[in-house]
């Protein structure tokens, strides 16, 4: 595989540029890194060493489209990888902050039954370099408005691919200098890679994409919950809790009758208590392979009083970019699709 601009670390960056004195490596790391810059642009290096650079390191990334929605507030780019293999990142605006959301793999194995991502399967993991450049890439386009949040909720289970998505962590918050807890991994579930995260020193925020908290339900909804059923994921998530005195986000795609229920709320509410975890509502996104439909408004607003009359902290999250395939669980970088009305985790 093709060696890419943000694959080597810093040592190996200066072996590379094996002659070149530290100050002049450590100005190419810093321009590429904190500064968001091409190597072309990189004008205190002298001109043969940015072409040399931008021969021996290429980029990871084609784009390959970019659409817009919410007035330019949301941006999803299609990028293409040098073996040919697509992924998505989305870049949202909000008013105090720009967050950038980007994938782990190319497709995913988790075979969640309403996620767009899911249903297109699994290519491969994204290597370190491919998953900072989606970083860099947003900052770019960002401009002024600096991306201060990045979510691992594209496409791809992140703890399925647990150590490309740290290293890329620690580069992120590192050498790019976004704040560890601005920095948040969603899971569907993967018990072993919420035990590693548990070990790591970087105080990152964790989100699960939990959806149905009864292994019946969550069998059928996120497959992952065959290996690493309710019970094994609730004791990781507490261990998690106690070691990093962080609080838990839990996802939640409201489905009309799968998991809109009063029943549902009660579930939800026994696990979420002990975890005092905060719970997001989000209202399903449309997906062409799976057919049930979104809880409806009244019904999200009567879960979420429940859930708050149970003593759990829920918030309606508003859905962005939906109209262009880039709301949760939407993303499937398909180059033909039409980008239209109809157009992730
Ligand atoms: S919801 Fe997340 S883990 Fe499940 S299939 Fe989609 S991308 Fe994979």
């Amino acid at each position: 595989m093709v060696i890419t601009r943000y694959d080597l670390s810093r040592s190996e960056l200066a072996e590379l540029l094996e002659g070149e004195p530290n100050y002049r490596v450590d100005q190419v790391w810093d321009g590429i890194h904190s500064q968001h810059r091409d190597p072309a642009d990189l004008t205190n290096v002298p001109k043969e060493l940015r072409s040399a650079i931008e021969t021996l390191l290429p980029a990871a990334l084609t784009p390959l489209r970019e659409v817009s929605s919410d007035n330019g507030g949301t941006v999803k780019q299609l990028w293409q990888l040098n073996d040919g293999h697509l992924l998505e990142s989305v870049l949202m605006h909000y008013r105090d902050r720009s967050t950038v959301c980007v994938s782990s793999q190319a497709g995913c194995a988790m075979a969640c039954s309403f996620c767009a991502t899911g249903q297109i399967g699994f290519d491969r993991h994204l290597t370190t370099g491919e998953i900072v450049e989606q970083v860099i890439r947003a900052a770019q386009h960002s401009g002024d408005k600096r991306v201060s949040n990045v979510v691992f909720m594209g496409m791809g289970e992140p703890l399925a691919n647990f150590d490309n998505v740290w290293s890329a962590v620690e580069r992120i918050n590192g050498d790019i200098g976004i704040g560890a807890r601005k920095i948040t991994i969603s899971t569907v579930g993967v018990v072993p890679g919420i035990e590693r995260l548990t070990q790591q020193s970087l105080p990152v925020s964790l989100a699960v994409s939990l959806h149905a908290a009864n292994d019946k339900t969550r069998n059928h909804l996120a497959p992952i919950n065959r290996t690493y059923p309710l019970r094994k994921l609730a004791e990781a998530l507490q261990n998690y809790r106690r070691a990093k005195n962080r609080r838990i986000s839990l996802e939640w795609a409201m489905m009309s009758e799968i998991n809109d229920t009063d029943d549902a709320a009660r579930e939800l509410g026994a696990f979420a208590r002990p975890l005092n975890a905060h719970v997001n509502l989000i209202p399903l996104n449309p997906t062409p392979g799976y057919s049930n439909s979104a809880s409806r408004p009244d019904s999200i607003v009567r879960f979420r009083d429940l859930l708050e009359s149970f003593g759990v902290n829920a918030t309606i999250r508003s859905n962005r970019g939906t109209e262009i395939d880039a709301a949760c669980g939407q993303l499937r970088a398909e180059q033909t699709v039409t980008v239209s009305k109809r157009s992730k985790h």
